[in-house]
């Protein structure tokens, strides 16, 4: 097949036979996706051999680039090894058995004990929100059934993750969902609910409102309070310092069970090597995925701590049995592939990097505010960021579609891949960034910039 047909053929049926996640099938013909045929470095390579830095790091996941050979070669001498094994009942492998003993050693700090292995994030969070309530049943306390969570929160697309959701997008068209699921106030300096743009005050508010609402239900039927320590997907958006830790002394006054969604922040993206740890808290269960990996294999984890795992021991008869898993929990290659990303992460100290980074990208972009009226807000922590684009900084209307259309075009031709959701460009550039690397990232959003303003 020849090149120029090979591409139309490529184009064509993906715009005929494929149902991409997050796009309207009917919408590919028009705006069909870029096709990306390469990755070197922190570079991707797409079929018409044009090169750009990637901002997002895939989907916030590959913290390590695309060529760590390292990775690449522990994954082939796995796949040489042991293509597959079972964690169920009777079997286990070496590598998750290492793995397992690795995570709970990093996560010492937060008083970790077990880990249970998952396919990804959303794995990862149903998991966790299983294991809450399972911890409930066997602690006696039957009713302990809801859950609580932030808006503009993101946990995954199954159901249980839909359901703690907080952006509708995602529930709306799957509805009904899980009930006894409720939504609290983000607490987001830009925009918010009470007009406060008072870090101290807003933590106040935000944690009056979530108080009101354990009265209003009962802290005897909420099992858990679900949250990203930096929310992600839903913006970027990093809470004011004392939020984490007002937030767990809260829980604990009423004895309701922490989830920390790590599933981005786990592993140095905000400048820590986990979120909690950033805010100096320790959740009871921490959901981790993607740069567990970096995107080399598909994976997740879990971690609980003494409290879950004291619950599980004490228990003798079949409540106790974790009556859930996946066929590749604990897949060898998998851990072979987390293996090898955590020992380079540690080797390349890759959170240290990520806030000394995140900060010099930060300032950068703060002094494009100066140049671009369209710019509301930038935010940030470590390597996540946020641009936020406005039709009018005074009253912080929100830039259109069509605008921010043209961004995410404008990006492109100036070399940089960025993700743009709703009127907000995200970026997640991998934490094996130099400085020279920042500065293209810095130097494509100027070009780019300069194309639509
Ligand atoms: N939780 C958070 C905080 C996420 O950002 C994501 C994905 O972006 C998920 C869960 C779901 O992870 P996955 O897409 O691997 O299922």
């Amino acid at each position: 097949m020849s090149s120029a047909r090979n591409k139309n053929y490529l184009r064509e049926m993906n715009a005929k036979k494929v149902y991409h996640p997050m796009a309207h099938p009917n919408d590919l013909e028009e705006h069909p996706p870029r096709i990306i045929s390469r990755g070197e470095g922190v570079h991707l390579f797409d079929d018409d051999g044009r090169r750009v830095i990637d901002a997002c790091a895939g989907l916030w996941n590959v913290n390590l680039g695309y060529s760590n050979q390292p990775v690449k070669d522990a994954i082939a001498q796995q796949l040489a090894d042991l293509p597959y094994s079972s964690a169920f009942k009777g079997t286990t492998n070496e590598k998750l058995i290492e793995l397992s003993d690795v995570l709970v050693d990093m996560l010492d700090q937060e008083d970790m004990r077990r880990v249970f292995f998952t396919s990804g994030g959303s794995d990862s969070v149903e998991t966790a929100l299983r294991l809450a309530r399972q911890y409930w049943k066997l602690s006696g306390h039957v009713d302990r059934t809801k859950f609580l969570s932030l808006k503009r929160g993101y946990h995954g697309t199954h159901f249980g993750g839909a359901s703690v959701n907080g952006n509708n997008v995602f529930r709306r068209v799957y509805e009904p969902l899980l009930p006894g699921c409720f939504h609290m106030p983000v607490p987001f300096d830009y925009r918010n609910m009470f007009n406060e743009s008072d870090p101290s005050r807003l933590t106040d508010l935000c944690l009056a409102a979530i108080e009101d609402e354990i009265a209003f239900q009962g802290a005897d039927t909420i099992a858990a309070f679900i949250a990203e320590p930096v929310l992600g997907a839903g913006g970027v958006i990093v809470p004011p310092e004392t939020y984490w830790p007002k937030l767990r002394a809260l829980l604990d006054r009423h004895e309701i069970l922490l989830i920390a969604d790590e599933v981005i922040t786990g592993f140095g993206r905000a400048g820590a090597w986990f979120g909690a740890r950033g805010w100096g808290v320790k959740p009871d269960m921490m959901c981790l995925a993607k740069a567990i990996t970096s995107g080399y294999f598909p994976m997740g984890a879990v971690a609980v701590n003494e409290r879950i795992e004291t619950a599980f021991k004490a228990n003798k008869d079949a409540m106790g049995v974790i009556s859930h898993g996946y066929t590749y929990s604990g897949h060898p290659v998998g851990c072979a592939a987390a293996l090898a990303c955590l020992a380079e992460t540690v080797r390349l100290d890759l959170p240290a990097n990520a806030a000394r980074e995140g900060d010099y990208l930060l300032s950068r972009f703060r002094s494009m505010m100066d140049t671009h009226e369209a710019i509301g807000n930038v935010r940030g922590r470590g390597l996540m960021m946020a641009m936020e684009f406005v039709a009018d900084r005074k009253t912080k209307q929100p830039a259109g579609k069509t605008f921010m259309g043209a961004v995410g075009d404008a990006m492109f031709d100036a070399g940089m891949l960025v993700r743009i959701v709703g009127h907000n460009i995200l970026l997640s550039p991998p934490l094996v960034l130099t400085r020279k690397d920042s500065d293209e990232i810095a130097a494509a959003m100027e070009a780019g910039l300069a194309k639509v303003s």
